[in-house]
């Protein structure tokens, strides 16, 4: 059997702005061998999230910050190669945080084996943790009642375009903020949403205005920054602000100001509640359950955007902070098994 090669990037200095291909060392050598009671698993998919320049601070977040020399941090999706452990088998697929390399070994703490039959990039956004950000970010932290209106931004993104759709299910007037007109098409005519505003072309404000002539009743926020203010000037009485994510801040070196519409919060009574997924994990199975149903029924679709390479890695992370990716972005490191 001829050797396997197990290619890394290794964090080796922290951006300062964007990702750099600089800021890592790509290493190479044989890949280990697994030990009595450990698998070797070969990469198949890398997930590329936003959260990874986060974790690429200095600053703990919500997970600790990664080591300079350590293996970069990822969500992956690949099979096992090699098993001395008794719950895996050659041929098994398996979900983990494996990082960016070809191959790892591990004792299979949270690896998860998946079900065979479906596309397994499912498993890296509607069936993983992206579906379970959408579902309970909107249903536990947004608290949606029919009628109500949604506003969602980074509405085209992998979480933004399911939470869209999920408000559909659930019978919400649902608007969506999107950086081009392709996106705001797509928004519209293939998921439903009822509106949709390219925020790079046109004026937030005065087009909230017209799509929610009711007010905003859940803000489910990706972006922050200008967007989020916007969104919070026009919230109604007793409005909910999911707050998922910040992506506008991540990639900025000076601390950001704070929402300037936070007086409007107080007038309403509205409540801002941040929420991370992995609090979710231990009730992933209710999320699952009502996605995979949605999906079989036709009523969620989904895109991925896929980047060939694991030596793209680095470059793969701008193009979230570029909105070059409709759907839910991932790398592939080699083909799928048959
Ligand atoms: P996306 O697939 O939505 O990709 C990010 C998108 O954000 C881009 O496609 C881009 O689209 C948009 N964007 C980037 N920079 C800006 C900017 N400055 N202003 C406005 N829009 C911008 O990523 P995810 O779906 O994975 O994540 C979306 C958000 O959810 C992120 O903030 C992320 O951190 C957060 N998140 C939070 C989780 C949690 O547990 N709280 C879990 C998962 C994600 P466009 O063309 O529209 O600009």
């Amino acid at each position: 059997m001829p050797e396997r090669i197990n290619h890394q990037w290794r964090l080796s200095a922290r951006p300062e702005t964007r990702v750099e291909k600089s800021h890592f060392t790509w290493t190479e050598q044989p890949a280990p061998e697994p030990a009595p009671g450990e698998v070797l698993v070969r990469n198949v998919y890398l997930s590329i999230d936003p959260t990874n320049r986060i974790w690429m601070r200095e600053e703990a977040s919500y997970l600790p910050p990664i080591a300079l020399g350590a293996v970069m941090r990822g969500g992956t999706i690949g099979f096992v190669e090699q098993s001395c452990h008794p719950n895996f088998a050659p041929g098994d697929i398996v979900q983990g945080m494996l990082g960016w390399q070809d191959y790892a070994v591990t004792k299979g703490d949270g690896l998860n084996k998946l079900r065979k039959g479906v596309p397994l990039t499912a498993y890296l956004g509607v069936l993983g943790h992206i579906g379970i950000t959408a579902y309970f970010g909107l249903l536990d932290i947004g608290q949606p009642k029919a009628g109500e209106t949604l506003v969602v931004s980074a509405a085209a993104g992998a979480v933004g375009s399911l939470v869209g759709q999920i408000g559909k299910l659930l019978g919400l007037r649902v608007i969506g903020i999107a950086g081009s007109n392709e996106k705001c098409t797509w928004l519209t005519k293939d998921l439903g949403f009822d509106g949709a505003i390219n925020y790079k072309t046109e004026n937030v404000r005065n087009r909230l205005r017209e799509l929610c002539p009711n007010g905003i009743d859940i803000d489910f926020e990706n972006v922050g920054g200008q967007i989020m203010d916007d969104v919070l000037s026009l919230i109604n009485l007793r409005a909910r602000i999911v707050l998922c994510g910040l992506i506008s801040t991540y990639n900025e070196t000076k601390p950001q100001e704070g929402p300037r519409n936070i007086g409007n919060l107080l007038m309403k009574r509205g409540r801002m509640e941040g929420f991370v997924v992995l609090d979710y994990l231990p009730r992933a199975a209710e999320a699952m359950q009502a996605l995979s149903g949605w999906l079989q029924q036709g009523k969620l679709q989904y895109r991925m955007e896929i980047v060939q390479g694991l030596e793209n890695a680095p470059d793969a992370v701008n193009i979230l902070f570029d909105g070059g990716n409709t759907g839910k972005l991932a790398v592939q490191l080699c083909p799928e098994p048959a």
